[in-house]
């Protein structure tokens, strides 16, 4: 049932390429360590930022609370609008952001249905993963892109159908029929079965009777390109760190608010902050700027980075109700609330 297919090129020897000889077929390749990294970069002189930040007015940390009290569900705002404000304390801190945007590039042998491309065999040896031109990327976005190698090419039979474009049909067994179902293929012959005819078979549904299908490999076509596929991607990397602070509100309440931006710092490389009047600051960025710059040149390349400063506004209030002291959180540029010993948390009981 094969047929044999003519002027077939060789099959290449996959270690063949320059540059591409650790590449087994069926295995992905993994990542490719780019070329050398570029040199450090030297200290950018710092402008000393305005860190003021206004305290929350005592108005401004009530219309906050209503409105946090309001959104809950069958919480009764009573507290919120009557409660007594006693006191209002500042635990306004710092996040420091560094963000790596990195590319990295992957290969691996892949096989597409043969369309009939020309192939030249005296073509040059294919270019090196890190030669190859790709699309621009947006800075600080992830993304991704699949390429062909060029000159990596070449022309193999199709080993799923033996080069017959066609494989046999599962349903059937190749047999291009089915027992009946209506009568089970037991057909009395007194009352003849209306479905098969009194046949007891039936043509298989799924290859038409053909017995055989299409192959899913070569789409038919018996051969296959063999290549090299570039897959290159574009990763954000973002770390975060915020000054410790005593308030007792927890620092990952911190991570869905956005804060005072108070610097920022975009470069193909960054030079940890330096002259930041926070020593914390200073000592998180020296050290995150170093574990980024070994971390993310192993297995790509560095196109840009941005640090930057936020303060983060927290401010803890203090408060009586009904005779007895209770507070809340109001922190974010978005002022936030966090009540976690709210009194009336349901609107339905007389309190
Ligand atoms: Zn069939
Ligand atoms: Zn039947
Ligand atoms: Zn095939």
């Amino acid at each position: 049932m094969y047929q044999p297919v003519c002027g077939m090129q060789a099959p290449p020897t996959f270690n063949s390429f320059p540059g591409y000889e650790g590449l087994v077929p069926g295995v992905s390749g993994g990542f490719l360590p780019p070329p050398p990294v570029q040199p450090l970069p030297s200290p950018t002189p710092t402008t000393q930022p305005d860190w003021s930040i206004p305290n929350l007015s005592e108005e401004s940390a009530r219309e906050a609370f209503i409105s946090f009290a309001s959104s809950q569900c069958c919480y009764s705002s009573d507290p919120a609008k009557d409660g007594v404000i006693t006191g209002m304390e500042q635990f306004n801190t710092y996040r420091y952001r560094l963000e790596t945007f990195t590319e990295s590039r992957k290969t691996e042998w892949a096989t597409k249905p043969y369309e009939g491309q020309t192939m030249n065999p005296f073509a040059q040896p294919p270019p090196g993963a890190w030669e190859m031109p790709v699309m621009a990327p947006v800075m600080f976005k992830d993304n991704r892109q699949e390429l062909e190698i060029p000159n990596s090419q070449s022309v193999k039979p199709c080993e799923t159908c033996s080069a017959s474009g066609r494989i046999q049909c599962k349903t059937c067994a190749g047999a291009g029929s089915t027992t009946c179902s209506s009568c089970s293929g037991q057909d009395s012959g007194e009352e003849r079965c209306a479905s098969c005819n009194g046949t007891g078979q039936k043509n298989c549904s799924n290859c038409s009777g053909q017995g055989t299908k299409e192959c899913e490999t070569c789409k038919g076509k018996r051969q296959l390109l063999s290549y090299i596929k570039l897959t290159v991607e574009w990763k954000n990397n973002v770390q975060d760190f915020v000054v410790e602070q005593s308030s007792g509100l927890n620092v990952t309440k911190l991570g869905e608010v956005s804060g005072k931006p108070l610097f920022k710092d975009t470069q193909p490389m960054v030079y940890p902050l330096n002259g930041f009047p926070h020593p914390a600051l200073v000592e998180a960025s020296n050290k995150m700027v170093l574990e980024h710059r070994n971390k993310y040149s192993q297995t790509g390349r560095i196109l840009h980075q941005q640090q930057s400063v936020e303060l983060i506004p927290i401010t803890k209030v203090a408060y009586r109700w009904k005779e007895k002291p209770y507070f809340y959180f109001v922190y974010g540029t978005e002022s936030k609330v966090k009540a976690e010993d709210y009194p009336a948390t349901c609107c339905c009981v007389i309190l």
